[in-house]
């Protein structure tokens, strides 16, 4: 496999996008793949799943407790660390910025930038020195939504156009021992929550599963609806010191043409 004795972190992996990189970094010859997640019942379904070579810790991305100790799992039970995966994220649900009130905007928006960008910049800050020992690299999910509007509301789109400022700066602040880029998805088939602050924590894109996936293709020039694994070689691809060795600071996307898109 291109990931051969590799070991990775992985946030947001019990699940969704996460949880098809985590899969494909095992099969492609990853020695140990940590994953951090709040979800202790799917972390537990996919220890079941995957019992081999995998460590998953709960705790919150915005606690930077969480992002240490998954690195110092990593370099317990793997020895070092080549990949570390920002994934996790919450949703806004298009929410129209008239539709808020003060309160709720400032709520949402703390919530959203907390565990979209400050998560992945933890994430960055606890394991940028064991990346620099390893050469390794850095991967963020991005989205669609890092680039264009009317995907998500303002507040998602804010906060996933500062992950492509993250992917950027830090390209090359850690540059050259750390590469660092990201992977951008269009709408894909999975169960994004959206925020506590607007009492969406449990609601998920998923709900109306084949709704969305009919909305999805419609509207985009490859007709399809994007699953977890549509993109989960990506994340192979830029984790690969033989494949990728030239690659940072760039965001590759996989949005099934939408970014191509004018009027
Ligand atoms: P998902 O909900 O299936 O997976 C996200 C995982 O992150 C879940 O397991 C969840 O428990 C975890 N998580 C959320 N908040 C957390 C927190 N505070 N601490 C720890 N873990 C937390 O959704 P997904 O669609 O696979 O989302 C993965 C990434 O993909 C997100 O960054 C999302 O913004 C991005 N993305 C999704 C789409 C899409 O259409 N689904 C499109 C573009 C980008």
């Amino acid at each position: 496999g291109w990931l051969s004795g590799y070991v990775a972190a992985v946030t947001g992996g019990a699940s969704g996008i996460g949880r098809s990189i985590v899969e494909r970094y095992l099969e492609e010859g990853a020695s140990t793949v940590v994953v951090l997640d709040r979800d202790a019942e799917r972390l537990a379904e996919l220890q079941a799943a995957c019992p081999d070579r995998l460590v998953t810790l709960q705790g919150d991305v915005r606690e930077a407790a969480s992002h240490e100790a998954m690195v110092a799992a990593a370099l317990k039970h793997g020895g070092r660390l080549d990949v570390l995966v920002g994934n996790a994220g919450v949703f806004d649900f298009n929410r129209p910025l008239r539709s808020y009130t003060p309160n709720r905007l400032n709520a949402t928006l703390e919530e959203i930038i907390a565990v979209n960008v400050r998560g992945y910049l933890l994430s960055a800050m606890a394991s940028a020195d064991a990346l620099a020992t390893s050469r390794g690299s850095m991967i963020f999910t991005c989205s669609i939504a890092g680039f264009h509007a009317g995907c998500a509301g303002t507040l998602y789109t804010i906060s996933k156009h500062a992950v492509v400022g993250l992917v950027r700066q830090l390209a090359l602040e850690l540059a050259p021992q750390v590469r660092v880029n990201g992977v951008g998805p269009g709408g894909t088939l999975t169960d994004l929550r959206g925020t506590a602050a607007l009492g969406h924590a449990e609601r998920s894109i998923g709900i109306h599963l084949e709704e969305t996936a009919r909305t999805i293709a419609g509207s985009t020039p490859l007709g399809f609806a994007q699953e977890p694994r549509d993109h989960a070689g990506l994340y192979v691809l830029l984790a690969s010191r033989e494949n990728a060795r030239a690659i940072t600071g760039e965001v590759l996307m996989s949005d099934g043409g939408v970014g191509v898109r004018g009027v």
